[in-house]
Parts: C-alpha cells; sequence; structure tokens
C-alpha cells in the first residue's frame, strides 16, 4: 500500500479530534450565537473551550483567537482589513518575501493593483530571506511585514525571530503566517513578537475548514483589522458566518494535542528523516537538498535527485508513495516551483526535486520501505 509522505498539503486527522468532532457534531445542536436557549449555551461552551486549547498553545489569550475558515482566510483578513487603517495614516507599504504562499503573494500583489507598495526579497540559496533585508526595507509608511515561519515546500525555518523583536516597538505591523510551525515549533511561537498570526487546523492533524487568525493586543489594543466580509457580528465582527462549531472543536482538540505531544512528535519526526536521509545515502543516488538542512523542521525535506525528472519519478511510484513536488494549491497544473525559482536554482534542478514530509502517524518501517522502492524506480529512470 502507498504511504502517505505528504503531511505539508494535509495531514490525516487525528482519531482523538475526530472522535472528538463526531461527539460535537451528535450532541451539540445549537447555533453558538442563539442566546435564548441551552443548545446555544453549549455550542458557545464548546467554542470558548476551543478558544482556549488554541490559545493555550500559542501561549497568548483567549481574547486573541479569531476563528476563521483557514490560514488562507486570517492571512485575508490580516492583511486587506487594514486598508481601511491605511487610508487613514497614510501607510500603503508592504514588505514579504518571495517564498510566502499565494495566500500571501496574491493578495499583496491585488493591493499593489490598488496603489500599494509592495517589496519582495528574495531568499538566498539557504531557503532563507535574509532577516536585514528585509528589516532594511521597512521605511517611514511601512504598514506590514509579512514572513512565514516555516517554507511549505522546502521546510526551511525562516528568521521572524529576529525581524519580530525588531519591530517590536514600532507602528509597522507584523504577521507571521506559522501554517507550518503551529504545533510543531511551539516554544519558538511562544517566544515570538508579532501582532497577527494564521495557521490552519489540517496541518496539525485537525479538520481542513478552520484556523484562526491571533490578533495580539498592544497596550489592550488590538491591531487595526477590520473584517472583509459582511454579515454578522461572529467573531467581534472579524469574521461573520456561523461558527461551525465541530470543526472548531477539532481545531481546538488538535492543537490540545499538540502542546502535550510536540516534542515526542519533533523526536520521532527526526528519527523518520535520519532513515530517510541514509537510504538515499545508500542508493548512490546524487542528489541536493534544497535548502540549508540546518534550517530545516524534522518532518520535511525537499530534494532534487539529478538527473531524474520529479513529474515522472511521481507518477511511477504512486503505488509507493505520495510525495509531491510543489505546494498543492499550485500544483493542479505542472509549473516549477517558485519558491525553488526565488532561491535562484536552475530550471534542471528545480524540475528534479520532491518534497517529502511525514508526522506523528507515519510508521518508520513502512516510510523506509516505501521509499527505498522509489528510490530504486528513481535508479532504473536513470539508466
Ligand atoms: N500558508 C502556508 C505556509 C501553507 O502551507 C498553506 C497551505 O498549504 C497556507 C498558508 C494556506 O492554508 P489553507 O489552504 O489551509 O488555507
Amino acid at each position: 500500500m502507498s504511504v502517505y509522505l505528504d503531511y505539508n498539503a494535509t495531514t490525516p486527522i487525528d482519531e482523538r479530534v475526530l472522535d472528538y468532532m463526531i461527539e460535537n457534531y451528535r450532541s451539540v445542536i445549537g447555533n453558538a450565537d442563539s442566546r435564548t436557549h441551552g443548545f446555544g449555551e453549549k455550542a458557545r461552551a464548546t467554542v470558548e473551550n476551543s478558544r482556549k486549547q488554541v490559545a493555550e498553545l500559542l501561549s497568548v489569550v483567549p481574547e486573541e483567537v479569531f476563528f476563521t475558515s483557514g490560514a488562507t482566510e486570517s492571512i485575508n483578513i490580516a492583511i486587506q482589513g487594514l486598508r481601511e487603517y491605511a487610508e487613514r495614516t497614510g501607510r500603503n507599504h508592504i514588505v514579504t518575501t518571495a517564498i510566502e504562499h499565494k495566500a500571501v503573494l496574491e493578495t499583496v500583489k491585488y493591493l499593489s493593483t490598488l496603489g500599494y507598495e509592495v517589496d519582495i526579497i528574495s531568499p538566498d540559496e539557504t531557503g532563507r530571506g535574509q532577516a536585514c533585508e528585509v528589516l532594511n526595507r521597512v521605511k517611514d509608511n511601512t504598514l506590514l511585514v509579512s514572513v512565514m515561519h516555516v517554507n511549505n515546500e522546502t521546510g526551511i525555518i525562516q528568521p521572524v525571530d529576529e525581524i519580530g523583536k525588531r519591530l517590536k516597538n514600532s507602528e509597522v505591523l507584523f504577521h507571521v503566517d506559522a501554517t507550518q510551525s503551529c504545533g510543531k515549533l511551539v516554544e519558538e511561537i511562544q517566544a515570538l513578537d508579532y501582532n497577527m498570526l494564521s495557521f490552519s487546523a489540517h496541518k496539525l492533524t485537525g479538520p481542513q475548514g478552520v484556523g484562526a487568525l491571533v490578533l495580539r493586543r498592544r497596550a489592550y489594543r488590538l491591531p487595526p483589522v477590520k473584517a472583509i466580509m459582511y454579515g454578522g457580528q461572529q467573531e467581534c465582527g472579524l469574521r461573520p458566518g456561523t461558527i461551525p462549531v465541530a470543526l472548531v472543536a477539532g481545531c481546538g482538540k488538535a492543537c490540545e494535542i499538540a502542546k502535550k505531544e510536540y516534542k515526542q512528535n519533533w523526536n520521532h519526526a527526526n528519527i523518520i528523516k535520519a532513515k530517510l536521509r541514509e537510504i538515499l545515502n545508500r542508493s548512490g543516488l546524487e542528489y541536493e537538498f534544497n535548502g540549508d538542512p540546518a534550517y530545516c523542521v524534522s518532518n520535511t525535506f525537499n530534494i532534487s535527485l539529478r538527473g531524474i525528472a520529479s513529474e515522472a519519478l511521481m507518477i511511477s511510484t504512486k503505488q509507493y508513495c505520495g510525495i509531491s513536488n510543489g505546494s498543492a494549491c499550485t500544483s493542479k497544473n505542472y509549473s516549477p516551483s517558485y519558491v525553488l525559482e526565488a532561491m535562484g536554482f536552475p530550471r534542471e534542478r528545480i524540475e528534479s526535486s520532491i518534497r517529502v514530509s511525514w508526522g506523528p502517524q507515519t510508521v518508520l518501517d513502512e516510510a523506509a520501505e516505501n521509499f527505498s522502492r522509489l528510490l530504486e524506480i528513481a535508479k532504473q529512470m536513470k539508466n
């Protein structure tokens, strides 16, 4: 059977999360914003308990957590929601990096069509956008700096700690896309200085279709973000629409589990990485890591297998492994990875790259066995 090694696209749901969600679907039938009966109160209590679980994972207060449909929506609110403030203050300059998820890149591109000035910083070949380059672009009218914590394609950790520290006492808002780090780099996120943070539950063994935007208070005030949709007062008016109670419950549960288990998950992922690297080294195939392994999270690697077309390899090894060569939202039609392009790699290297990512439910022996088979096919393709 094929082994799933595409956790950065989405993770299988944790059984405990699923059980808790089913229990909620069965027993919590009210709308969390119905004030006039106990059914609503019960739904509200579930939502508030989940908010607390998210807040505890991130070490923020529950009032700073706003549930959304996931990272894409959180990011859109964080960026587009600043438009009114930008118009009022004349701050219309944004700094971000070329390796952000499209949710950031396409949103800032849209704002640039409205007259915003956008600076996009390219990383070097280590896969890291340099903090000093980001910070050097900040100027008097800078509204926002948006940088991801961990890149989804390479797994490379970005210098958000340094950027956050430097922006801490400035007027510039700092948004961190923590979609790939939430539940993994727990202590790092807890120690980060930021104004806004986005994530999706399905990247940390929670359900798809739910996530959160975290807005940190400064001097008791939330960042000046306004709703980008209208239609209700849910989530303090920031995200109107009926709260999907069971999804939110699943999000909270996934965060609670991650808080308890992130260390063992990290170690488990490291053991798998060591094994896969050993298999790679023994295979005799020539390969290069895309990005500096010293900065890579424990559940991912992105490698170029010299002389092997990754598209052909993935198709001919589907029966062994589910892997990818880019982010799922850009993979409908093949186009070379914009992340690897931004890192300055030649086309040949990009077209021979694969992303392998795993997680808490990955079984070491199964992953090792199937990855070995994939490499056997790769060797045949080379001959
Ligand atoms: N940001 C990063 C770094 C991601 O990896 C993803 C999803 O792959 C997103 C944002 C968007 O998440 P979603 O599709 O759950 O909204």
